[in-house]
């Protein structure tokens, strides 16, 4: 495969012919020397009315925006999503409107605890977030590479990923607090199995599958709708192993960059299926779990999974910063047809993805082109870095003055939720942790797989102090009997091996 991110260079200058035009400040006035500052004499000092100078300067220092607190790391492409099934009587949403229509979608991959300048290849959970550009807005699937998360409430999300960062007086990496928080809530059990696993460490971000995670409800024309999960496999999974993303980490650390965008440039343009699975209210009041849990799974044995469309990935961003650097994906952003389910971890995200967005990118955010590329009308005006402001139209709502009104299709399209319950701080912190791991554990991985996991497991685990390690080993003896037995006994080989070095 040609290396194209090596020649990216010299494919730009052979590419098609530019218009230079000549080197300007940014008020658009040329510049009459680009390389030397305004002196007085040859040696200096320099003058305070070299605005040149000053202006050019002044925008450096302010070249960075906040990185992403979680997901820094991250590579982006364009492309589209295609209808392959109709699924009419389940979603409305125009995206999937008639077989064979296609919808430009961005998609951003990325790593979670690292920060912008990490290696790719280490283990941690991907991210696999899709922006629809639909004829109704915005949609943004913000997924993951797995269908579960560590924690099912989201007040534990700062906390949880304090965990997966940096010690605040060490600064450095600290197993004590990483397994510290995931054995004292052992909610996060079976996402670090899927983490220890051999999936732990996608080869790319092309070979592995996305998820929604999260439950959210689809509703069709008639109004009547049903709670869904949302997949999106790739057609061959491909897994690095462990010493090779180890080396990777220090000879090659964009591994996972380099490799979609010259698989992109080169054509080999990757694909993924996409399915939902749908629950009934019904079946959702009589589930034997919490169907909004996001630590659990709907089995595919009894919520198959429907065939609905493909994702295809076929163009490169033309620049970083414009295109992936200011993507900003939200939960929130969904389009008649398609709604939030009570799931605790979403309603959290659908306020934290845009509070964050209005931090890094600040109260217009969605007026960056990559974001919003729709003539959009509504009554938000002004703030920093506005774009549009709607001209003359008016301001408020109600009005006489011909500004935008309700639609009736989305009015038709939401439902009304009866709810009552307690209102009070649920603990769900021994909400069965331990079942679909253990199915996970006997019926998914084979032998092999297992005893991976279990290395995988103990050669992190060892570094934490003796009573995490014996809190931990407690929980995943809760999964298997053995499966606790064997990482205890992987450990004091570990440790044995380390101790000799
Ligand atoms: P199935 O046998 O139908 O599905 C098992 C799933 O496990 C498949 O989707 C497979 O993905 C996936 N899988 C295989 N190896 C790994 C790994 N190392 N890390 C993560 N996932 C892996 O069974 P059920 O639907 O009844 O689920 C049984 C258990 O499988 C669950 O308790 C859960 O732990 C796990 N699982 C289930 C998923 C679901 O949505 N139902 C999704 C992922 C995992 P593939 O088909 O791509 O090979």
């Amino acid at each position: 495969m040609a290396d194209k991110v090596a020649n990216q260079l010299q494919d730009y200058k052979a590419g098609p012919k530019k218009d230079q035009g000549v080197a300007t400040t940014g008020h658009g006035v040329p510049v009459e020397t680009k390389d030397a500052t305004m002196t007085l004499g040859a040696r200096g000092p320099v003058l305070m009315q070299d605005v040149v100078f000053t202006e050019e300067i002044a925008h450096f220092d302010r070249e960075r925006i906040p990185e992403r607190v979680v997901h820094a790391k991250g590579a982006g492409a364009f492309g589209y999503f295609e209808v392959t099934h109709d699924i009419s009587k389940y979603s409305a949403a125009k995206v999937f409107a008639g077989i064979g229509k296609r919808t430009p979608i961005a998609v951003r991959f990325s790593t979670v605890g690292g920060e912008s300048g990490s290696a790719d290849t280490v283990r941690d959970p991907r991210g696999f977030a899709v922006k629809f550009y639909s004829e109704d807005g915005i949609w943004d699937l913000v997924g993951n590479n797995t269908p579960i998360f560590f924690i099912r409430d989201p007040i534990l999300f700062p906390s949880f990923i304090h965990t997966q960062k940096r010690n605040p007086a060490t600064h450095c990496k600290d197993a004590n607090m990483f397994w510290d928080f995931i054995s004292l809530r052992p909610e996060t059990t079976h996402q670090v199995m899927f983490l220890f696993s051999d999936r732990g460490i996608p080869d790319g971000y092309r070979h592995m599958n996305g998820y929604g995670s999260h439950t959210f409800k689809l509703v069709n024309a008639d109004g009547k709708w049903v709670y869904c999960k949302f997949h999106y496999k790739t057609d061959q999974i491909k897994n690095m192993d462990v010493n090779k993303a180890a080396e990777l980490s220090g000879s090659d650390p964009d591994y996972s960059i380099r490799d979609l965008y010259n698989a992109i440039a080169n054509g080999k343009f990757p694909v993924w299926n996409f399915s939902i699975q749908v629950m009934t209210a019904e079946q959702a009041a009589s589930c034997p779990f919490n169907p909004f849990d996001l630590t659990k799974i709907w089995s595919h044995t009894e919520y198959p999974l429907i065939p609905v469309g493909r994702m295809v990935l076929d163009r490169n961003p033309t620049n970083y910063f414009a295109d992936v650097e200011q993507i900003a994906f939200s939960p929130a952003h969904m389009i008649p047809g398609i709604e939030p389910s009570p799931d605790k971890m979403l309603q959290g995200r659908l306020f934290s993805y845009g509070d964050t967005h209005r931090h890094r990118l600040g109260a217009n955010y969605l007026q960056i082109p990559v974001n919003c590329p729709f003539a959009v009308r509504n009554y938000q005006r002004d703030g920093p870095q506005c774009m549009s402001n709607q001209g003359g139209a008016p301001n408020y709502h109600p009005n006489s003055f011909d500004g935008p009104n309700e639609c009736p299709r989305a009015k038709s399209l939401a439902t009304t939720v009866n709810a009552s319950g307690d209102i009070k701080r649920h603990d769900t912190g021994n909400d069965d942790n331990f079942s679909q791991p253990r199915v996970f554990y006997q019926k998914v991985l084979d032998e092999a797989a297992r005893t991976r996991l279990i290395n995988n497991l103990a050669g992190h685990l060892k570094d934490a102090a003796d009573f995490i390690q014996a809190r931990t080993v407690s929980n995943f003896g809760q999964v298997d009997q053995s499966f606790g037995k064997r990482l205890a006994e992987a450990l004091q080989s570990q440790k044995k091996m380390s101790a000799s070095l």
